[in-house]
């Protein structure tokens, strides 16, 4: 027999479900990946996972080759080119991991009947989730809104399904194989040049990632993890993203790590980081259940919230020109690298928000496409949860004081210098605001507030006044 595997967002052979199936008793596998942008239309993916994809697919491609196989790549509509392929073939068999986004949801469930109405056969597994969506309930049936009891109830069965081996891989039939620089995925602007120097998309990038995470980071996760001045997470979002490594395979590595001698300060660094991916989990569960929640509050009140965004303190928020140091230094992080540190996210989401009250949405947009780990569910949590709008939000209206918040989680100030140079000669003790510094300092350091470096764009103490306000008219 022939088989296809249709490969999307789980580009690794190791622990796939469809790609070790479908080479099991197969005399022939063609695995294929097809580039379908309108599929996911109205969220295709930003210019910045198109350089990623580009560059994992090339990395995947090797990896077949050395395996004795070849990736397949096509652009068009998904089920024209599995036709295509089943017929040049004579492949009578599709199999693929399953995508929980609204879109993939109802595009592969078509297919599926499409397929299967043809005669072939069509199985689907779990790669991407520690659990799906649907095997997960409140004691009184329906999701988990709020993240601390949902991740107590699957903290025991977390590990309880061992990654699944890497298939030895039956030769490709014979067919063309198409380029991947016809997929067009590499911006056409050089923006993303520098993108290099930080990542290694693919599978084997995913792996040093990880076994260097659980070497330096791991130990001292639950507090690193919130200082941007620190290489103290592990990097791996993109990576999840695109499936170049699978949730159960980084808990196997953690808890191997963790076990190995027995070191409780381990276990304990090991249960929050292992709770952080089940906040990816919970995001994805959430996205499932509340496909509305991509453009509609999860929470009805803020249908009625008064957004009053203005479109030059937008365009300051993008380019890291808002006059306010650990905000600048996040957006310009995220212009250069892909990557934003999830403090930062958090507090450059309260900023647009709250202070300069935008549209959570417009936010949203943005790190769609200048993010490397853009994902949709966990940017729509991510994104509603700063709004005040979304799951697990805080029971009151959280407005984040950017300079505290630099001064507590960058108190160096490394993190600003390095993205923000032209405030490096700034003492660390005004670093945060430097539009509070005394004069002959600022001369020192070169900076003249207004001409070197933003005024602030919005005062910091009015403006959370009347988002406050705004807040109090919806409350109810
Ligand atoms: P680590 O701390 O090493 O965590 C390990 C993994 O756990 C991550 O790779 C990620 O898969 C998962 N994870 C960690 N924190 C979260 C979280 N809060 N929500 C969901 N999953 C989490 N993450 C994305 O992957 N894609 C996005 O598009 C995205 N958008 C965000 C937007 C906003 C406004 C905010 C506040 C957060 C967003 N996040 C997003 C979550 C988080 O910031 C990133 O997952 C994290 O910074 C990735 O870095 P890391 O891999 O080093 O994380």
């Amino acid at each position: 027999t022939t088989r296809i595997v249709w490969l999307r967002r789980d580009l690794r052979l190791a622990d796939n479900p469809a790609l070790h199936r479908a080479a099991q008793s197969a005399e022939r596998l063609l695995v294929l990946y097809i580039h379908a942008p309108d599929e996911d239309a109205p969220w295709t993916a930003g210019a910045a996972s198109q350089w990623w994809l580009h560059h994992s697919l090339q990395a995947l491609s090797r990896q077949l080759d050395d395996a004795g196989s070849q990736l397949v790549v096509r652009r068009g509509d998904s089920l024209d080119v599995i036709r295509q392929c089943l017929q040049a073939t004579g492949a009578n068999s599709v199999y693929w991991n399953r995508l929980y986004t609204p879109m993939a949801r109802t595009r592969d469930r078509n297919i599926k009947d499409a397929l299967r109405a043809d005669g072939v056969e069509v199985r689907s597994f779990n790669a991407a989730l520690l659990n799906e969506p649907w095997t997960v309930e409140t004691k009184s049936g329906g999701p988990y809104r709020v993240f601390t009891p949902f991740w107590k109830s699957i903290r025991e069965q977390v590990g309880a399904v061992p990654p699944c081996p890497t298939p030895a891989l039956p030769p490709a039939p014979e067919i063309d194989t198409g380029s991947i620089d016809s997929l067009q995925l590499h911006p056409r602007l050089n923006w993303a040049d520098g993108f290099g120097a930080h990542w290694t998309p693919g599978s084997a990038g995913a792996e040093q990632r990880l076994q260097r995470f659980l070497q330096h980071a791991l130990d001292d996760y639950d507090e690193g993890r919130n200082r941007p001045d620190l290489d103290a997470t592990s990097g791996l979002s993109p990576h999840l993203h695109f499936g170049e490594i699978g949730p159960r395979q980084v808990v196997a590595a953690v808890d191997a790590a963790s076990s190995d001698d027995g070191r409780t300060r381990s276990a304990q660094q090991a249960d929050k980081f292992l709770s952080e991916i089940a906040w990816r989990e919970f995001a994805h569960h959430l996205l499932f259940h509340y496909p509305e929640t991509l453009d509609q509050p999860l929470n009805p009140r803020f249908r009625g919230f008064e957004w009053a965004g203005r479109d030059t303190d937008l365009n300051a928020w993008q380019q890291g020109q808002t006059g306010i140091p650990i905000v600048d230094a996040g957006m310009r992080q995220l212009w250069q690298t892909g990557w934003m540190h999830n403090r930062v996210r958090m507090i450059v989401g309260s900023l647009l928000t709250k202070n300069l009250r935008h549209h959570w949405q417009t936010g949203a947009r943005w790190f769609w496409d200048t993010l490397v780990d853009a994902d949709l569910a966990n940017n729509t949590l991510g994104w509603q949860w700063i709004a005040g709008c979304g799951a697990d939000a805080a029971p009151y209206f959280r407005i984040f004081n950017p300079v505290s918040q630099g001064e507590k989680f960058d108190p160096k100030g490394h993190y600003v210098r390095r993205f923000v140079p032209e405030l490096s000669k700034l003492p660390d003790r005004h670093i945060h605001a430097p539009w509070t510094a005394p004069d002959h300092l600022l001369r020192r350091a070169g900076v003249r507030i207004g001409k070197d470096y933003p005024q602030p764009i919005v005062d910091l103490k009015s403006s959370r006044q009347a988002a406050l306000a705004a807040y109090d008219k919806i409350k109810g």
